[in-house]
């Protein structure tokens, strides 16, 4: 067993780097999953703990298969000859499993003879592929009230991953408010905090490929296998599970398996977990044993702080006006409140002249327009009478009852924000109304967004299922 180990190690590091540091190794025993290796000295074993670890695991791994351990042995440096030469047995710090690393290598096995079948190509690719984006970190993630709960339970599993009731974190909402960066920076932080653990940043799309192309390739086990592994699991996006069956139970097994292991789990999703649609219940309910933290729409604070960050890094300055028109036009989309000054940037600095309220004004149309999807009138009604646990038929009816009334003049409100009809058109398809009631009904949802709270809440939970 060490000699393939050896071979594989050889395969990887350069020859003078072999011979100091695995030359001198004796294998001493070996039992089922666990290997021991006698090293010279604490300073060798602490040495090749440091740089060799990932390199030992997978080799060993690729012998024993998943659970394998390592057992230092260290070679007592005395002076009295004949003393039984072993003294100290050091377990690889506990770390029992195995890693095999590099993501993007499919999961596929070039040799079936391999116990463990990931295809490592060298060296260079064996430091552990997390997959995360430095760029997104907590520094640049500014906090405001829309996100404080999920980014502070982000910062609590990144400082103890595993050692949280947080576990699955579900950070879920809306398009472009922060899921991804979220998730990279609770990873790029782990990683900082804890570099020896196994993290990896997946969308659940990637995942579903992966697990697919494992099933065709006959690797299905392999690919269970090669996440269970994993110290920190991220996927991004899960509601893109929904309907797909094999997939959320291959990922109900792998899940299972990390929690049961202290291993943490954080999962994004444009949903709340109880708004999730064609998800398995069992999946569904095991979301919920964590924490669910929402990320909200940024309230205009939180906007001019991203933007003035965003501005201060790229080492630009602006009028504040400009600045201020910009959050106070581009509302629910973090992603276009950035797109929008990155294009300010550039014209300003391509033009090198200052920024003029003109120009943001066309800019932020453009991303505001560009956002504004074509939806049709009766699917904004079903989405309100859902919305409100009505049908349509209620919704259009006669009634006067106050809450109908509300949802109809929501229906109307979005209806003449989203498409392109006319008043006259909205109103006939809404109950048989006429324009001057859609009219009426577009103010009153105006003020009422000024000074009704809950109201207010209506509003954003509609505009989210809208853009
Ligand atoms: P989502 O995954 O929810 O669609 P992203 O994580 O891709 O959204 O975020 C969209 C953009 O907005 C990214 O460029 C991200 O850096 C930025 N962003 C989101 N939230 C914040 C925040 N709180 N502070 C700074 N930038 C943010
Ligand atoms: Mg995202």
């Amino acid at each position: 067993v060490w000699d393939n180990c050896l071979t594989f190690i050889k395969d990887n590091i350069q020859p003078q780097a072999f011979k100091t540091w695995f030359d001198p190794i004796k294998p001493v025993r070996l039992t089922d999953k666990s290997l021991s290796i006698q090293v010279p000295s604490k300073f060798f074993y602490e040495w090749l703990e440091e740089h060799y670890i990932t390199l030992l695991k997978v080799a060993l791994t690729r012998e024993l298969g998943e659970g394998a351990k390592l057992v230092y042995v260290i070679k007592m440096e005395n002076t009295y000859g004949n003393r039984e030469p072993f003294t100290e047995k050091i377990p690889s710090s506990n770390r029992g499993q195995m890693t095999p690393q590099e993501m993007d290598v499919p999961i596929k096995s070039k040799n079936p003879q391999l116990k463990n079948p990931f295809v490592i190509p060298g060296i260079r690719n064996i430091k552990i592929e997390s997959q995360l984006n430095p760029n997104y970190n907590f520094e640049n993630f500014l906090e405001g009230d829309s996100n404080r709960l999920a980014r502070s339970a982000g910062m609590a599993v990144a400082n103890k991953p595993g050692g949280t009731s947080f576990n699955p974190l579900l950070i879920f909402g809306g398009v472009g408010l922060g899921k991804t960066h979220l998730a990279h920076a609770i990873g790029v932080e782990i990683k900082d905090k804890y570099p020896d653990r196994t993290v990896l940043y997946i969308s659940a799309e990637k995942f579903t490929q992966q697990y697919i192309e494992s099933v065709k390739k006959n690797t299905r086990n392999d690919f269970i296998h090669f996440y269970q592994l994993i110290d920190v699991l991220l996927i991004d996006d899960v509601q893109f599970l929904s309907g797909k069956s094999g997939t959320q139970d291959v990922f109900f097994h792998i899940f299972n398996h990390l929690h049961q292991n202290g291993k943490q789990v954080i999962l994004t999703s444009d949903k709340a977990p109880v708004d999730m649609q064609d998800i398995e219940q069992r999946l569904l309910s095991r979301f919920k044993w964590g924490l669910s933290a929402e990320l909200q729409t940024p309230d205009y604070e939180t906007r001019v702080s991203i933007l003035k960050n965003k501005l201060y890094r790229d080492g630009v300055e602006m009028p504040e006006e400009i600045i201020d028109y910009v959050a106070k036009h581009i509302k629910t989309n973090i992603r276009e409140l950035e797109g929008a000054i990155i294009s300010l940037i550039a014209q300003s600095s391509f033009n090198k002249k200052e920024v003029t309220l003109d120009l943001a004004q066309k800019v932020v149309e453009k991303f505001v327009k560009n956002t504004k999807r074509e939806v049709s009138i009766d699917y904004i009604q079903k989405v309100v009478s859902d919305y409100f646990e009505m049908d349509v038929a209620t919704l259009q009816s006669k009634t006067r009852k106050r809450h109908i009334v509300q949802a109809r003049q929501l229906a109307m409100y979005f209806a003449k924000k989203y498409t392109k009809a006319s008043l006259a058109s909205i109103g006939s398809q809404i109950g048989k109304r006429d324009h001057a009631t859609v009219l009426h009904a577009c103010k009153t949802v105006d003020n009422l967004a000024e000074t009704d709270k809950q109201f207010r809440k209506y509003i954003d939970d509609l505009t989210k299922k809208f853009s």
